[in-house]
């Protein structure tokens, strides 16, 4: 591997390593990016509403016309707290429609921008370890397969995501809640395919349309509770009989035939670490605090952060005191969002005798 120093080594190519790299190289800035997937690793789809999509434009870190690959959305039906749906729909939105992504072909697209500003890459080697060498810049250890190499950079920006743990001495990440999920990609068409968010005794549910006549239904659940149902199509139809409009879409989909159903699950916690920046490395992303996806914030605080950050960096404005500042800031708009989380979970009383609901959906105690 070229043994010049980079001036900035970003770890973790998902949203906020994408963006943070193309905006920095796009400031004159020598960019690596490192990420353990050789192609992005399957992630299901997700849904940004128009004016994430509007920042996205303003931010510049795709080429024009990306959403065209990608699925309009043109409203949703949202039965949180209620029998009676609020349906909510964009026709007059300003920004046009939302958009259900293709996730995989987004962080391509991210990953072609980025390298048409000239960020480097380092795909399938993960970062092992790193360490200040001289306290003028980081070295940066990778493996992949059988290999081993290293890179040197002057500032590190880590956006491993959710599943990882810091690896920067000192800091830990505290969970507010263990929400975990159970999600079934699922090909095959249907009639109705407007976003449906509803609850249930032991949890609640998050189908989104994606491109390409699929679909992904998100089980949210505390897993210290058990699993809500199985990995089979008939089991998920039970766990969600008291959800009348899933229950509609998934009677639907079992009279398919061909309908073909991939199954996988993982963490959906909400968690802050207690440092997020300092001394010629910063957190990003996920990785720095992560919520509830409840509130479709995850992709958009991902690229606010990148280019609040990458801002920073080129216009040299990273003392100590900076990142203290944004720490805070950081903290303060948490604390914020858990207490909407907080009473979002109150406002659901259908099912108070129901554990996941008595314990504030997975809430941790303090
Ligand atoms: C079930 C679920 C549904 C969601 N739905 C939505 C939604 O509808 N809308 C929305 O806005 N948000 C949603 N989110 C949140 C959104 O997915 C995240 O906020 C977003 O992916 C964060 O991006 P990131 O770049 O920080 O991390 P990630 O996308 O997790 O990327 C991290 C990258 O780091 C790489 N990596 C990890 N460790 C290493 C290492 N040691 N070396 C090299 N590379 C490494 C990984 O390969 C990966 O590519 C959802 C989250 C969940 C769990």
């Amino acid at each position: 591997m070229n043994s010049a120093t980079f001036d900035f080594a970003v770890v973790g190519g998902g949203p906020a390593g994408l963006a943070a790299s193309t905006l920095l190289a796009a400031g004159g800035a020598r960019v690596l990016l490192i990420d353990a997937a050789r192609t992005a690793a399957f992630k299901a789809g997700e849904f940004i509403h128009p004016k994430v999509k509007a920042f996205i434009n303003r931010l510049a870190v795709l080429q024009e016309g990306w959403e065209a690959s990608h699925l309009p959305i043109h409203g949703l039906v949202n039965s949180w707290a209620s029998v009676t749906p609020r349906e909510t729909d964009f026709i007059f939105n300003p920004n046009g429609p939302a958009l259900a992504l293709d996730r995989q072909l987004f962080e391509r697209q991210l990953l072609d921008t980025a390298s048409s500003r000239g960020v480097e890459t380092r795909l399938g080697w993960t970062a092992k370890g790193m360490e200040m060498a001289n306290n003028l810049s980081w070295r940066v250890e990778l493996s992949a397969a059988n290999d081993l190499a290293y890179c040197d950079a002057r500032y590190l920006l880590l956006a491993t995501g959710r599943r990882s743990a810091p690896s920067i001495s000192n800091v830990q990440r505290r969970k507010f809640d263990r929400l975990a999920f159970l999600a079934a990609h699922i090909i095959g068409p249907v009639v109705d395919c407007r976003p449906i968010i509803e609850c249930f005794e032991n949890g609640w549910v998050y189908m989104t349309p994606l491109p390409g006549d699929a679909r992904v239904v998100y089980v949210f659940f505390d897993p210290r509770l058990g699993l809500p149902c199985h990995r089979t199509l008939e089991s998920l139809r039970s766990a969600l009989k008291s959800c009348s409009r899933l229950s509609t879409l998934l009677d639907e989909i079992s009279c398919k035939e061909d309908a073909k159903i991939e199954w996988f699950s993982g963490a959906a916690s909400s968690h802050l670490a207690n440092r997020t920046a300092g001394q010629n490395w910063c957190f990003l992303g996920d990785l720095a605090e992560s919520r509830d996806p409840l509130s479709t914030s995850g992709l958009f605080n991902a690229l606010r952060d990148a280019s609040r950050m990458a801002a920073h960096l080129l216009s040299g404005q990273m003392t100590g005191k900076a990142c203290e500042e944004m720490h805070l800031e950081r903290v303060q708009s948490f604390a914020d969002y858990l207490k909407t989380r907080h009473s979002y979970y109150e406002e659901e009383t259908r099912w108070n005798g129901f554990p996941f609901w008595s314990g504030k959906g997975g809430l941790v105690a303090s």
